[in-house]
């Protein structure tokens, strides 16, 4: 059996029978990882030692009786997420060194759930881009074009779980960092409504469109973690506290009836070819799966890049403030306080410092109503066209990204060309409503192309079954698995 091809499904039922052990099937990803991990760069930190313990100790649960939803799997965690003894920087030189002497909630859910952890994902610094070219450490490759990006912030995790380096892994998606990536390295990426996911222990980057989101190499996989770490947390006053729904059970694969709603602002000029050919036919496809898709409209899309660009930053600077070298991470010494906060706060990369002006200015006495007050009025807009929509149809389909994955350094020093990566993933953050990305076909470079399918908010089991028809009749994930490096 090669381990490593397995999905964590599949990986499950072999534990299951006793086929394989946690430790084997451990060590044979982190064999992958020292394998592959030099030229593809996914992780920041790989926690081998603590990974093959947590393998004998799930090994030993299991041969007294136990089982868990992860027990004894593998799985990344983006370097965002506070891992107890194992470092997390957020990409950022400013927390270089930082161990959290505790466990962020969705941590301890996996580790109750029995997953073993291998490691801390790349990202860009504090979650801040769409390529992972703004970590503050290194760039990570796309496993289908090393010459490529794998797409950001959750651009590690999406790399890792592509290139068989994990059977699945956890990101944040704040205005796309989820979906985005899994589209541009041909894995399955969900993000969860708002609220759906205690966020106690996430570092912080824009405290009212966070959320953890999840990869896998399926639907099914997908859903299997998302089911694992989701839940409520009196520590999140954010969380919502209502019942997660069994959302592995929900994937029948039977969506005779369902309403696609396909949105006219998504199918633009400016999008490549190639990913609205891919994406049409997906919804074809659904279709003949039986479904009914109806044209609608989203009218303040245009407005949903502007607004996100406001409120991200702003929240951002708040969130950031809290990084002045007495708290956490390092401080460089300086002549008085005051200069040892400057020359500390002058380790933030140049984007998170861009952020940080763009935040300050946006919420300055004078400002705030123009922009911050503003923007906060139009994402009501952007909320309402959602409800009307989901009045309407149960899910909406359409690209994750106008384009497959750009060459590293393409858009480095083009901010403007870089946010738009996500113009099709912002809106569901504003609006609080779930999406997923899933692969629906390649261009010709021979790059993964993604097919977003967003829910009403909390109806993460639709989307995910919506998801799980398609792939059952496309079976992306079969090519993918043969085919990426
Ligand atoms: N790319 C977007 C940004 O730079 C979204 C990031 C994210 O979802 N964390 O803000």
């Amino acid at each position: 059996m090669n381990l490593t091809e397995l999905t964590l499904t599949e990986l499950r039922t072999a534990l299951r029978r006793g086929e394989t052990s946690s430790v084997a099937a451990t060590q044979a990803i982190l064999d992958r990882i020292v394998e592959q991990d030099n030229e593809i760069k996914s992780y920041l930190t790989i926690t081998d030692e603590m990974a093959l313990e947590q393998a004998a100790a799930a090994d030993r649960r299991r041969a007294n009786g136990e089982d868990g939803p992860l027990l004894g799997v593998p799985i990344a965690v983006k370097d965002i997420i506070a891992t107890k003894g194992a470092p997390t920087t957020a990409g950022s030189k400013i927390l270089e060194g930082f161990i959290p002497p505790y466990d962020a909630f969705v941590v301890q859910k996996l580790k109750e759930a029995g997953a073993v952890i291998l490691g801390k994902t790349n990202t860009d610094e504090f979650a801040m881009g769409s390529s992972t070219e703004n970590s503050g450490y290194f760039t990570t490759r796309n496993p289908w074009d090393l010459t490529r990006v794998p797409g950001g912030s959750s651009g590690g995790s999406a790399a890792a779980v592509a290139a068989k380096m994990a059977y699945a892994a956890l990101g944040t998606d704040t205005g796309g960092s989820v979906r985005q990536p899994a589209s541009f390295c041909g894995v399955v990426g969900l993000r969860p409504t708002y609220g759906r996911i205690s966020r106690w222990g996430v570092i912080a980057f824009a405290s009212s469109l966070d959320q953890v989101g999840m990869f896998g190499r399926t639907v099914m996989d997908t859903a299997v973690l998302f089911q694992a770490v989701a839940g409520y947390d009196k520590r999140d006053s954010t969380s919502l506290n209502i019942p997660v729904p069994d959302a592995a059970a929900a994937l029948t694969g039977d969506i005779k009836g369902l309403r696609v709603g396909a949105p006219k602002e998504y199918f633009i000029e400016g999008i490549e070819s190639e990913v609205e050919t891919a994406v049409r036919a997906a919804i074809a496809q659904l279709e003949k799966l039986g479904a009914e898709t109806v044209e609608i409209s989203l009218p303040h899309t245009q407005y949903a890049l502007p607004v996100y660009y406001l409120i991200a930053p702003a929240e951002a600077s708040a969130n950031l403030a809290r990084y002045d070298g007495v708290r956490y991470g390092p401080r460089v010494e300086g002549a008085d306080m005051i200069d040892s906060v400057k020359q500390t706060r002058a380790l933030f990369g140049p984007e998170v410092k861009r952020r940080i002006m763009l935040g300050t200015y946006a919420l300055s006495a004078g400002y705030y109503d123009a922009y911050y007050g503003r923007a906060l009025k139009v994402r009501t807009l952007i909320k309402n066209d959602f409800k009307t929509a989901f009045e309407q149809v149960d899910v909406i389909a359409a690209p994750t990204s106008p384009t497959t994955a750009f060459k590293i350094g393409e858009r480095a020093d083009d901010p403007l060309s870089m946010y738009l990566a996500d113009v099709f993933t912002l809106s569901v953050n504003l609006s609080a409503s779930c999406g997923l990305s899933i692969p629906c076909g390649f261009d010709s470079k021979g790059l993964p192309i993604g097919l977003q399918l967003i829910g009403d908010t909390l109806q993460e089991a639709t989307v995910l079954n919506a998801a799980y028809a398609y792939e059952q009749a496309a079976r992306w994930d079969q090519q993918r698995l043969e085919t990426a490096v």
